[in-house]
């Protein structure tokens, strides 16, 4: 028997109220906030992400998924959604577009990742990137939009941690203060960070193995080593948060498992804690453009996974409204009546009104046990006498009561009845 692959899921029928939830709200934030959706493909050529993620990395050391095709070229699915962004905005000519050029994606996500709750080879991501400008009040935008998605979301309990990690003026020096001070504790540390320690020192901040977060907690600290200019950029970025009452807790710890950041980094974290409950984070990347053969354009940007907020608002116990299912259920007593049945049904949709036919050989009574069953708001009972006469019966399933009405003015009625706003939402994403 073939399954899924390890790591990976079936979205069912079920789970589609989430998905459509989650991405109707993002989708109307990003409205709001003036980003436009770009799509790239599910593979690129692997060098962009070995260039731009860097390649100490545990993404790029461990975790793509990357495969020669038959042209002998090195491909990579897609392990994050930044570098292909930043990729399609110099390949496009978006520097000459007013800037910051504000785009957005929901992507499928790939990462040779061990599986756990939370964690997979396959996710989905929702992520926005402000490309061509370094004003601090775009770093406080994308943090407002990341922190409104989770709470317009209904999700409860969150926390929003901040730092800045500086630029090249700044960070080599605090590099040196923290090899320093983590080769003179060398024997203690894990083996991963014994690596880190000569690769990738920044990395060792973020090691999750108790002994190595204790050395943390001791460790110099990036802000007390900020420039004049990443000072001031961060301040402001503090100041405007608090302005628009985005509740931040500083974290001098917290840098970002890729190598492209500059500056502002954050995270935001549920109720519940956990090695792998962050929802989302981002940060600044103003050196990303050039370094990828583009003209100076600094940039910030976010990215959540949908798995772990549909997983959060699950375990919050959040209501989502349901998709749209079929509204009117078209039962049937006879052979005469189902002809007609399938004839209203279609002229239904026609207009636009969601509509099933049960199919045969049921008792009345199982037909409209089972348009309860599917959250139908109304039947339509055709056949026996009625018929005879022209009309139907329309039964409302909610309040219970009943109408017979001539056939040809089924449309109508319905069209009357199904009029005003619908709490319902439709799932308008294609992956
Ligand atoms: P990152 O690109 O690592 O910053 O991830 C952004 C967000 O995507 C994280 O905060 C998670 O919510 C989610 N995410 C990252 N990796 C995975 C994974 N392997 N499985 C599920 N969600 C993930």
């Amino acid at each position: 028997m073939y399954k899924a692959p390890r790591g990976t899921q079936d979205k069912l029928p079920s789970e589609q109220s989430y998905w459509a939830y989650v991405t109707h709200k993002a989708q109307g934030l990003c409205q709001l906030y003036g980003y436009q959706r770009l799509d790239t493909p599910t593979f690129e050529e692997a060098g962009l992400f070995q260039r731009s993620i860097g390649e100490g990395t545990d993404i790029v050391e461990k975790e793509m998924y990357t495969f020669k095709d038959h042209g002998g070229d090195l491909m990579t699915l897609r392990p994050e959604g930044t570098a292909p962004v930043c990729r399609a905005y110099i390949e496009h000519g978006m520097q000459n577009l007013p800037q910051p050029v504000r785009l957005y994606y929901l992507s499928p996500i790939f990462r040779y990742e061990r599986p756990q709750a939370g964690r997979f080879r396959q996710h989905h991501q929702f992520g926005c990137e402000a490309i061509g400008d370094e004003d601090p009040s775009l770093d406080a935008e994308i943090i407002e939009l990341a922190w409104r998605l989770c709470e317009s979301l209904g999700l409860r309990g969150l926390t929003l941690q901040l730092n800045s990690i500086g630029c090249p003026e700044c960070r080599p020096l605090y590099l040196q203060r923290l090899k320093q001070y983590y080769t003179n504790h060398s024997e203690s540390l894990c083996q991963d960070c014994k690596a880190r320690l000569v690769r990738n020192p920044l990395r060792l901040l973020d090691c999750k193995k108790p002994i190595c977060k204790e050395l943390a907690q001791e460790a110099p600290s990036i802000t007390d080593h900020l420039c004049a200019t990443c000072n001031t950029h961060f301040n402001d970025v503090q100041r405007l948060l608090a302005t628009i009452e985005i509740p931040f807790t500083n974290n001098p710890f917290l840098v970002r498992g890729l190598d492209y950041y500059t500056r502002t980094v954050f995270e935001l974290h549920p109720k519940e804690e956990g090695a792998q409950s962050a929802l989302g984070g981002g940060g600044r990347y103003d050196l990303l453009i050039e370094e990828l053969g583009g003209k100076p354009s600094p940039a910030i940007g976010f990215a959540t996974g949908l798995e772990r907020l549909i997983l959060n608002l699950q375990r919050q116990d959040v209501a989502v409204p349901n998709i749209d299912q079929p509204s009117v259920f078209i039962t049937y007593l006879d052979y005469q009546g189902k002809v007609e049945a399938v004839r209203i049904a279609s002229s239904l949709r026609h207009a636009g009104i969601g509509a099933n036919t049960p199919p045969g050989g049921r008792s009345l009574k199982a037909q409209l046990k089972q348009a309860n069953a599917r959250g139908a708001s109304h039947a339509v009972i055709v056949g026996g006498e009625e018929l005879e006469r022209g009309n139907i019966t329309i039964r409302d399933l909610t309040q219970g009561q009943q109408q017979e009405i001539p056939i040809d003015q089924v449309v109508q009625h319905l069209s009357n009845l199904q009029q005003g706003p619908t709490a319902s939402i439709q799932n308008g994403v294609i992956w």
